[in-house]
């Protein structure tokens, strides 16, 4: 998949929009967002809550509601979120220290907003097991 960053935004690209997701808004600007990244599928944005001095969320245009819901034609997709985050993670200079990418699926895990996500969190020392 070869993509080219369009800072400029645009409609979210291989999905509609679901009216009652948050993160659905942010990609349509109709909640602000301090924007990190924007491609034709990809979005990435600083959580509200960080809970490291870098914290960074990176998720598909495409809603999909938890990594349940992902099928394989997805795979190309979450590659290249990966490739996202790593890419972040150099700009912010975590790459080498080393830093977490974390997807919670469903409510034990503590999943809170149902539109699937990377957390991207560096800048600290983390601790195993995960709380
Ligand atoms: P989850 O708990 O689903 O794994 O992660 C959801 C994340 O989204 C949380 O870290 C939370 O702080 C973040 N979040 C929730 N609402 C907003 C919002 O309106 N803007 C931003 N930037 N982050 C949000
Ligand atoms: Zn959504």
């Amino acid at each position: 998949m070869i993509i080219s960053p369009r800072p400029g935004g645009g409609d979210p690209a291989g999905g509609s929009e679901m009216n009652d997701c948050i993160f659905c808004k942010i990609i349509a600007g109709k909640i602000p967002a301090k924007i990190v990244y924007e491609d034709e599928v990809a979005f990435s944005f600083e959580d509200i809550n960080p809970q490291a001095p870098v914290h960074i969320l990176v998720i598909p245009k495409k809603h999909i509601a938890t990594v349940l819901d992902l099928n394989e034609g997805d795979h190309e997709l979450l590659g290249h979120l990966f490739a996202v985050a790593n890419n972040i993670a150099r700009d912010k200079g975590i790459a080498a220290r080393g830093f977490r990418i974390v997807t919670n699926c469903n409510p034990e895990s503590g999943q809170t907003v149902y539109h699937i996500h990377f957390h991207l969190l560096g800048g600290r020392h983390m601790h195993w097991p995960p709380g």
